[in-house]
């Protein structure tokens, strides 16, 4: 998943939404839903009021009725949009193709879990590469599409398609072989969706049972974006004329989901943190995790940006994808955590701190992060916590 704004699976997507590439002079992408930071998305925003208009029920109470924020993520899946931009993200789901069709010995026979299902693309790979059975557990109305896909395909012997949340579903089998699952948010964590699949796997997944994928982990380094700052952030100090700067301070809050062109990265990419989805516990994605940025060249820094990648060591051969600047774009893009400071860093500097990120006490899938850092350099000399929200 991913949602990913701009992905955000569509629609609870964090602030994100604009393409960047600053510095490279290249066009801006087109800005993605809900992307409310950017005046120019409002064509898209209301075209998509209008299109969601034709199916709402006039029974549900639209905006200001008592939803909560969970409600609308997992309103959000249930319109096909998000599906359709998730599978279309030929890295992410190419790979968890290649994963199942290319290791079917790992499937052949066994009981699988598919936890958040979606449209069934992953039971779906499973099922074809001979699994014994795939449940396939989605919370939202698309586990309605799901059973109609599953039966469309023939795969009704084969695969269970249970609407619920997996926290509150009755599983037919009292263990699975393998879970597979698709969780991963902007910046990794945003959405929380791991602990759904911890939570699956302290439940049902045999001893000695695989998860897949195993491995993510998260990364940091930093680049020049002045054109960009400039465009999203500096923008408010003089709208039309008029100050408008106690918004900057709350766009400075809010990670910018968005590419980020290899040309801008100044410094090498820094290892945050490595999780092992099969061992860890509900308590290690929250953590605190020391930097060292050091500078390729001479250049100004604006930003931090971090990515993650996600690896199935299970596989025959060790298979993964990166959503990093370096690597082909997918709809997680990059997290850009802009700096209150521009940085005049000199090649060979090193830019040191440390991240914490943890999920927000009152509203669990919206992460919390704080980056404290300094840089004692021979032309600038600045030390700094920032702290910033991905919601
Ligand atoms: N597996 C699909 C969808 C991935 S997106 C694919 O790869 O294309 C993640 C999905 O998990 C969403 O459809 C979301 O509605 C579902 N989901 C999230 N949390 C869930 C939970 N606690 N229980 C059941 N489904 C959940």
């Amino acid at each position: 998943m991913g949602r990913r704004k701009g992905g955000n699976k569509g629609g609870v997507t964090p602030s994100s939404g604009q393409s960047s590439s600053s510095g490279t002079g290249s066009a801006p992408e087109v800005p993605a839903k809900m992307s409310v930071a950017d005046p120019e998305g409002v064509d898209e925003i209301l075209e998509e009021r209008t299109e969601s208009s034709n199916l709402d029920d006039p029974a549900e109470p639209l905006i200001g009725s008592d939803k909560t924020s969970a409600d609308y993520y997992f309103d959000s899946y249930s319109h096909f949009g998000i599906h359709e931009e998730m599978l279309k993200d030929t890295v992410r789901t190419k790979t968890y193709q290649n994963v199942i069709y290319q290791n079917t010995f790992l499937f052949k026979d066994k009981v699988v879990l598919d936890v958040g299902a979606g449209t069934g693309i992953l039971s779906l790979f499973c099922a074809k590469a001979g699994a014994k059975h795939v449940y396939a557990v989605e919370c939202s109305l698309m586990a309605d599409m799901a059973k109609e896909i599953v039966e469309a395909n023939g795969y009704s012997n084969v695969i269970t398609v249970l609407k619920g949340k997996v926290e509150e579903i009755v599983l037919p089998v009292s263990d699975v072989d393998i879970i597979i699952s698709e969780w991963m948010g902007y910046f990794l964590l945003f959405e929380n969706m791991l602990n759904t699949v911890l939570y699956a796997r302290d439940k049902w997944l045999v001893k000695d049972g695989i998860v897949l994928p195993d491995i993510a982990s998260l990364y940091l380094t930093a680049i020049e974006d002045a054109d960009y700052k400039e465009d999203k952030i500096e923008f408010w100090n003089n709208v039309y004329g008029f100050n408008m700067s106690c918004i900057k301070k709350q766009a400075m809050l809010e990670p910018l989901v968005d590419t980020v062109d290899q040309n801008q990265i100044v410094t090498n990419c820094q290892l945050l943190k490595t999780m092992d989805i099969s061992k860890m516990s509900i308590g290690d994605a929250s953590f605190t995790a020391p930097f060292k940025l050091v500078a390729e060249r001479n250049d100004y820094i604006h930003a931090l940006v971090a990515y993650f990648d996600v690896s199935f060591t299970k596989c025959h051969k060790r298979t993964g994808f990166s959503t990093g600047p370096r690597s082909k774009a997918t709809h997680w893009k990059q997290t850009v955590l802009y700096l209150e400071d521009v940085l005049t860093i000199c090649q060979g500097e090193a830019l040191v701190g440390s991240l914490s990120v943890e999920p927000n006490k009152k509203n669990p899938r919206d992460v919390d992060i704080v980056l404290k850092y300094s840089l004692n350099g021979q032309r600038c000399q600045v030390a700094r916590t920032q702290q910033y929200r991905m919601r």
